[in-house]
């Protein structure tokens, strides 16, 4: 596929940029456009490969941004980019879209650029362009708080009520213990971006051999049109360096032994893939379609094995609709297989930021009550005998 990616606040311009440093340390040409937006100067510094001229930074001349972030104010985040849409919609006029199949939206939903101005981005990015818009979102961790858990909450229904498909990151999944926010933050990106150019890059003619199992973009497409949410699996081994003319050394028997020994692989493959770490825990039941690539060396994908693999997701995700298909890459030393749960409606980690959100929410509007109730009484004098001058 190709894709313009645009990373909105801090958190989704980090992630484009490891996604442009990943599909080039692997030879691959997803991201034909990329664009971060930020309402602050230094987070926009950030990124290491995204051109300066495709760094958008916006609110600078909001009172209270001023170039310094909106301090985790989603609401903030989303007028900023409202007020400021003529210079959003004029950074895209350099994009040549029909070179792209799909526009990808990243962001984090905790904090308030992201949460709030990406949706009124895509919500544009809709009303300009034909091609399918995808959200990736990252969703805060429960350490956090309920603030975050309240942005995140409120920007993931604009998410997913206006992109076509939302491809949800689990923060507190991915948490692992002796690590600084930073160092964890440094790994989740790149196990992120590590799964998302896998899965989205297949399918795109470039040098590499095209095979006739071949993983087309349109399937991609076709598993992501159901909308919702969606969540990606991922394992990866290592593979021998071809010897050519090896197999002629090796009896019918052994040949056909080591294509049930293949064909097992590719299967395990495919089940760690779904049983490790998602990028957000769900039920694989709850899917409406899935879709599996491998990307790898041609020689090391057997199609038997692909097909009990496929045979295994349908029974696993109770749905038909699976496709599976190669992402042939020649030098490639590993074997990776990327599964695509897409519309999973079964993630309780979503219930329980909404069930954070909403005590935040209650405790935000006591908490402004009583404040109001104790300015009136700090500035009123005991018997209400005083008058403000104006
Ligand atoms: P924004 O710039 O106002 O959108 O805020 P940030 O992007 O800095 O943070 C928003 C949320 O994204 C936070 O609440 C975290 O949950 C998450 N976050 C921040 N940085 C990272 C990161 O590098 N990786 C991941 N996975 N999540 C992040």
């Amino acid at each position: 596929m190709k894709l313009a990616t645009i990373g909105v606040g801090n958190a989704g311009s980090k992630v484009i940029d490891r996604m442009v440093e990943f599909e080039q340390a692997t030879g691959r040409d997803l991201c034909r456009h990329t664009l971060v937006i930020n309402t602050a100067r230094t987070d926009l510094a950030k990124p290491e490969h995204v051109p300066e001229d495709r760094r958008l930074l916006i609110g600078e001349t909001h009172k209270k941004a001023k170039g310094h972030g909106v301090g985790g104010d989603a609401a903030i985040g989303a007028e900023v980019a409202q007020t400021e849409i003529d210079d959003i919609r004029r950074i895209f006029d350099d994009v040549e879209i029909h070179e792209v199949d799909a526009i990808l939206v990243a962001a984090g939903l905790g904090g308030g650029t992201g949460s709030g101005a990406a949706p009124v981005v895509i919500e544009e990015l809709q009303k300009m362009y034909d091609e399918p818009v995808y959200g990736l979102g990252m969703l805060p961790g429960e350490y956090e708080g309920g603030r975050p858990a309240l942005n995140a909450a409120r920007s993931l229904q604009s998410f997913v009520n206006k992109v076509d498909n939302f491809v949800a990151f689990d923060n507190d999944a991915w948490r692992s213990r002796g690590q600084t926010i930073e160092e964890g933050y440094e790994e989740m990106n790149r196990e992120l971006a590590t799964r998302i150019v896998t899965l989205l890059a297949a399918g795109e003619v470039d040098e590499s051999e095209v095979g006739e199992n071949a993983m087309d973009s349109s399937d991609i497409m076709r598993t992501m049109e159901v909308g919702g949410v969606s969540s990606i699996g991922y394992a990866s081994t290592g593979v021998d360096t071809p010897d050519d003319g090896l197999l002629s050394r090796f009896s019918e028997e052994e040949v056909s032994n080591m294509e049930s020994t293949d064909a097992a692989k590719i299967k395990g493959l495919v089940r760690r893939a779904v049983n490790s770490r998602l990028t957000v825990p769900c039920g694989v039941a709850s899917a409406e379609r899935a879709l599996i690539i491998f990307a790898g060396p041609p020689g090391e994908i057997s199609r038997k094995g692909v097909e009990s693999a496929r045979d295994w997701l349908e029974q696993e995700t109770e749905t038909v609709d699976v496709l599976a298909g190669d992402d042939p890459r020649t030098d490639s030393d590993t074997l990776a297989a990327v599964v695509l749960l897409s519309n999973v409606t079964d993630t309780p980690r979503i219930n329980e930021i909404q069930d954070q959100a909403v005590d935040a929410q209650d405790t935000i509007q006591q908490q402004e009550a009583v404040r109001e109730e104790e300015i009136e009484s700090l500035i009123t004098d005991d018997d209400n005998d005083l008058d403000p001058i104006v």
